[in-house]
């Protein structure tokens, strides 16, 4: 039996240590400290943004972004539906109602020209949304460019969830800054991780000082504890942030360990007929946070649960593509513009295991694991079929 193989792990490098060490010896042990402010300044650095602020999780990010935006009960939030559900969960925490928009074939992300549609159509009934919140999904940018023209064109604020996609770009910048506000993951399978937090970053320092203002209990500047508005326990700890400015210096590191997965897993399976992969925007570079595939059934052999099923008697993990959140049972009420794009991908979608730790030698258990998948089917389809390949068959 192999080792586990896991979708993907935290993968440390040796300076996160000396970080969090020092933040025991000069016992900054509190969601505030020289940790934070560093990490809030690196991130800046690393990704061209004005101003950050470090938060306990992307999902608070996305939280802070929408109500600093005036999202407020009753409104609508667009949101890319193809995607992990704290993309929109936020939305909701607002006695807001999501609406969800569908993926182009490109770039899995939101379709720019339905986008630009479902906005004319609210324009016409004089109910436009309080915001956008676009998805970079699996690391790769949404056509920021068509998309930022649409919301332009009736000053409606783009949010871009950003949590899978540190370290990508779209034409030559980093994606979460682009749009009025941009919100990143540091959770445990995310490019880089602090075991869990989230940065929120913006061009505006107004806008970043009022979302560590509100993530701090929205406490106001007096020597007693006075409060004017409600707010959030939502800062990043002191001893997380060390693990995150380790993190940070081996960013692109792990972008280009993720981009390899990405290539050997190609090189591997691009003969084997019924296999598509994700493809990439020829306007970005993507993080290829997850490898992902789909299948064509009949010229595979086998579906997608036949092929994860598989993996999985052999210890490796790989997960559906993200189930469209309009085809969630708690959104089945939400209004969707599109068509069946991201319901598709869902369908025959694949994520294959994609840490940055992973060696060479997992990524050939898990190519010939889906190898042995498809030329078992083409055995019992035709007895006379002959394996001339090198499979390993160990079921
Ligand atoms: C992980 C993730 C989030 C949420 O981030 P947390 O830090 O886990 O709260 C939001 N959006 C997307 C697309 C994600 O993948």
């Amino acid at each position: 039996m192999n080792k586990p193989i896991l979708l993907s792990t935290p993968h440390m490098s040796d300076r996160e240590l000396e970080f969090v060490k020092e933040a025991f010896e000069t016992n900054w042990i509190a969601p505030v400290g020289p940790h934070v402010d560093a990490f809030e300044q690196e991130f800046c650095q690393v990704t061209g943004a004005s101003h950050a602020v470090a938060v306990s999780s992307g999902t608070a990010a996305l939280h802070l972004a929408l109500r600093l935006v005036g999202v407020e009960p009753g409104d609508e939030v667009f949101c890319s539906t193809l995607t992990f559900i704290a993309s929109a969960n936020p939305i909701t925490y607002l006695g807001a109602k999501p609406v969800f928009i569908d993926s182009d074939r490109t770039s899995w992300n939101m379709n720019p020209e339905l986008l630009a549609e479902a906005l004319d159509h609210r324009a016409r009934k004089g109910k436009l949304p309080k915001a956008v919140v676009v998805v970079h999904l699996y690391g790769q940018s949404a056509d920021i460019d068509p998309i930022l023209k649409a919301c332009n064109q009736y000053d409606i604020p783009l949010i871009e969830d950003a949590a899978e996609a540190l370290g990508a770009t779209y034409k030559g910048r980093f994606l979460g800054t682009f749009g009025r506000i941009g919100i990143y993951s540091f959770n445990g399978n995310k490019i880089i991780t602090t075991s869990g937090g989230g940065m929120l970053v913006s061009n505006d320092l107004y806008l970043v000082s009022r979302a560590s203002f509100l993530a701090t209990q929205a406490r106001d500047r007096a020597p007693h504890y006075q409060h004017s508005e409600i707010g959030y326990n939502y800062r990043l700890s002191n001893i997380l942030a060390g693990i995150g400015r380790g993190q940070l210096r081996v960013l692109s590191e792990r972008v280009a360990a993720r981009r390899r997965n990405f290539e050997i897993y190609y090189q591997g399976l691009k003969n084997i007929p019924g296999i598509e992969f994700m493809p990439e925007a020829n306007y970005g570079c993507a993080t290829r946070w997850l490898t992902c595939l789909t299948i064509n059934t009949e010229a595979f052999g086998a579906n997608r649960e036949q092929i994860r099923l598989a993996l999985l008697e052999q210890q490796i993990e790989s997960r559906p593509v993200w189930k469209p959140l309009h085809l969630q049972p708690i959104f089945a009420q939400c209004e969707f513009f599109g068509g069946a794009v991201a319901e598709d991908l869902f369908n025959y979608g694949l994520c294959l295991p994609s840490g940055s730790n992973l060696t060479d030698e997992d990524l050939e258990i898990v190519i010939n694991q889906i190898k042995a998948v498809h030329y078992k089917t083409q055995k019992n389809q035709n007895s006379m079929f002959m394996v001339t390949e090198k499979v390993y068959l160990t079921t």
